[in-house]
């Protein structure tokens, strides 16, 4: 089975919500498009697979995933060319590490035929949908949950798979300040923190609330056992420019490997920037802070794409980051990386859909 000849049944919907949606003033997560995907997992195979109009679901209040969390997903984005194409963005890559989750969480995992051919069927139904607006994207949320209506814990038999789209603009309005944690954790060395699975997102919110009640607006997560090392913030991961060179955080079973970050990093070898993947302490960055080593430091994920951070707080000491110069590397790779997503330089690595 090939992605065009992966039977899907269609319904369309009869009333648009498209005129509803003010294409110039987009918040996050807000307007979802006219139609979802859907496959069923039964009998040890996907099957059903079929777009219908967006709508709500019918549940057990036993489904299995309600109380046991076997739920995973993945975040991506396409991007309107042009010429009024839409392109996707290493949607490959995404579908590897969604089966990556679903092995790790103990599910099956989703054929890329089904992955690719429902979400291709889905983004040229809702292709109007794309936003075309500077900065703007359609997000893609493909996500699979387990449907056993049985309370024991157990990996379920039975699952659903679904992808939604969103059209959205940018993440943050400002650059955020962000606070070194060194209470809570996201994740430990065996856990689940390389997964996108949901509980991580649960249970990464409280310490957010906290750090935002102290004015900041995200965390910078370190590890499980000293606190000492940084791992990734939000939801993305970490980058610094210092001494002329790209630093970030290896990537282990603590933090998520994520896609616009080896992008990044791609691109750095591509100009010729040194890029070190190592272990980073805080006390490193604080130091070359101090010393004026760090030109940035910034997250870079699929939602914010690459978002410098204002300020970075550590045991009790807020530290400004300097002000971003327009050539800054941090500016550049942003927008090659749009110009590449959107179609308007060449794709030499083959990145985009
Ligand atoms: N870390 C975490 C915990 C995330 O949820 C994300 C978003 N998927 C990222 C990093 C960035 O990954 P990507 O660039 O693939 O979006």
């Amino acid at each position: 089975m090939t992605a065009d000849t992966l039977q899907i049944e269609i319904k369309q919907t009869d009333k648009s919500r498209l005129q509803e949606v003010d294409f110039n003033n987009l918040v996050f997560g807000r307007n979802i498009a006219d139609h979802m995907f859907i496959a069923d997992y039964r009998d040890g195979q996907w099957q059903n697979t079929r777009i219908v109009p967006y709508g709500d679901l019918s549940l057990s209040p036993a489904t299995a995933a309600l109380h046991y969390g076997q739920a995973i997903f993945e975040g991506m984005k396409a991007y309107k060319s042009e010429e009024g194409d839409t392109l996707l963005f290493r949607a490959i890559d995404n579908w590897k590490r969604f089966n990556k989750s679903a092995e790790r969480l103990c599910m099956p995992t989703i054929p890329e035929e089904v992955f690719m051919g429902g979400l291709t069927e889905l983004l040229r139904l809702d292709a109007a949908w794309v936003p075309s607006q500077d900065g703007c994207s359609l997000y893609i949320r493909p996500y699979m949950f387990s449907t056993d209506a049985y309370i024991g814990v157990k990996p379920s038999d039975t699952y659903t798979f679904i992808i939604f789209t969103c059209p959205v603009g940018t993440y943050y309005a400002k650059p955020p300040r962000v606070k070194v944690e060194t209470h809570f954790i996201r994740a430990a060395e065996g856990g689940v923190g390389g997964t996108k699975c949901a509980g991580n997102y649960a249970g990464s919110l409280y310490p957010a609330k906290l750090a935002q009640e102290e004015g900041y607006d995200q965390l910078i997560w370190t590890d499980a056992r000293e606190h000492a090392y940084i791992e990734e913030s939000g939801t993305m991961n970490v980058m610094f420019v210092m001494d002329g060179k790209l630093v970030t955080p290896f990537v282990s079973d603590t933090t998520l490997d994520g896609i616009t970050r080896k992008s990044i990093v791609a691109i750095a070898h591509q100009w010729g920037i040194p890029v070190e993947e190592r272990r980073i302490s805080v006390k490193e960055i604080i130091e070359a802070l101090k010393e004026n080593r760090l030109e940035s430091a910034f997250g870079a994920g699929t939602a914010v794409v690459v978002s410098p951070f204002a300020t970075i707080a550590y045991e009790g000491v807020d530290y400004a980051l300097p002000e971003l110069k327009e050539d800054s590397f941090v500016n550049k790779v942003k927008d090659y990386l749009t110009e590449i997503r959107t179609g308007k330089t060449e794709d030499i690595f083959g990145w985009t859909l």
